[in-house]
């Protein structure tokens, strides 16, 4: 079969022939529908190098984000699970034997330092492909919802909406604001989430303009980047500044950006990967204002995102490309020139 691989640190990923897997015990083979190609991806063959925190070993086919139909099942697997039926899978895999991974937070087990990957796409062979191998607890069924356009969800739609509900305490009540930093295939979604969730006014900021309109489309009031970017974000917010703000960038100025932006006693959510920091001091930051990060989201979470996809209040802006092209789906991801998200279709 053919597949996207990530064959080397620091290369461009090749379209090559890939042998098609077998599902071991407890594992489906799925026919992939679609497979998002996630800016993370770019960190995984440009940036990250051998025994550095996150880099996971080639050679290994990339997609994390996947949907596909069951075309058999491997050793006893439950007769639930419908051969021929849509599916989103669940990408990260834990050891199944910690008390995160028991409560479906596979992305936070306390073994993962002893596993020999990630998820699926992230050092174990992933959806970029004609076929890939998941295990059964990890397949979501879409019904008769749209299986491409539903792949992305299981990354650029999970990590938001994990972002966001844990945020929801800052923006439950009247008059509170939700800032999103970067609205390219997780700040799309991140938006309507919000939308969906909070009765917050969204603000929205990206520095391409048809990232902006896409917010707006969805009920976002938007910000330019550039030098007036904080002042307008707290001119929105009557001087306040923002309950709940979360960057889809997470470099140096994104950070800033955030961090200036924030309400006292509001909440900075960092999920872009691109390395900024901030200095924190008592001086530096509006009083009793919290930090963190998140990384992916729950299997229960997932759930709750396939639900709000087939009741309408996701919809992923995708762009298909078809196998042959999947290589230029990462060319035009690199040089910023995909809107929303893109799907590749084998
Ligand atoms: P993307 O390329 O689809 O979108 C990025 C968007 O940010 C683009 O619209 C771009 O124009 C905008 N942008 C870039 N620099 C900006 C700036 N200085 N100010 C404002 N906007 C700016 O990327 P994506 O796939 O949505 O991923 C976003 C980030 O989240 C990446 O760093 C990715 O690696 C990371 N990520 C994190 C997790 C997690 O679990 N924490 C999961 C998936 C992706
Ligand atoms: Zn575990």
């Amino acid at each position: 079969m053919r597949a996207v691989v990530f064959e080397n640190y620091g290369e461009f990923p090749s379209l090559t022939e890939f042998p098609k897997p077998e599902p071991g015990p407890g594992e489906v083979l799925l026919r992939v529908a679609g497979a998002g190609a996630c800016h993370s991806d770019i960190s995984v063959y440009r940036v990250f190098e051998e025994g550095q925190p996150g880099a996971q070993k080639p050679p290994f086919v990339l997609g994390h984000e996947n949907a596909g139909w069951v075309e058999s099942v491997g050793s006893g697997v439950s007769e639930r699970v419908t051969v021929g039926a849509a599916y989103m899978v669940y990408g990260p895999i834990g050891c199944q034997h910690c008390r995160k991974c028991a409560q479906g937070r596979e992305t936070y087990c306390e073994n993962a330092a002893t596993m020999p990957y990630l998820a699926v796409g992230l050092g174990r062979d992933g959806g970029m492909a004609e076929y890939m191998t998941v295990p059964e607890r990890h397949l979501i069924p879409l019904g008769d919802a749209d299986p491409v356009a539903a792949a992305p969800l299981a990354d650029a739609g999970l990590t938001p909406y994990h972002a966001v509900k844990q945020s929801l305490p800052y923006l439950n009540g009247g008059g509170r604001y939700a800032l999103v930093i970067g609205l390219g295939g997780l700040g799309q979604i991140g938006v309507q989430v919000l939308r969906a969730l909070s009765g917050a006014t969204v603000i929205a900021t990206d520095v391409k303009e048809e990232a902006r309109a896409r917010a707006e489309a969805d009920g976002a009031v938007t910000v330019a980047a550039g030098d007036r970017q904080v002042e307008d974000i707290r001119e929105l917010t009557g001087g306040r500044g923002a309950d709940a703000v979360f960057d889809f960038v997470g470099a140096d100025p994104t950070v800033s950006a955030a961090a200036a932006s924030v309400a006292q006693g509001g909440r900075v959510n960092v999920v872009g990967i691109a390395g900024g920091t901030h200095e924190f001091s008592f001086f530096t930051n509006p009083y009793e204002s919290y930090l963190t990060n998140t990384y992916w989201g729950s299997v229960g979470e997932l759930w709750e995102v396939v639900d709000m996809y087939r009741a309408g209040q996701i919809r992923p802006e995708i762009e298909r490309f078809a196998m042959d092209d999947a290589l230029e789906a990462y060319r035009k991801l690199e040089a910023g020139e995909i809107n929303g998200r893109a799907v590749v279709v084998p």
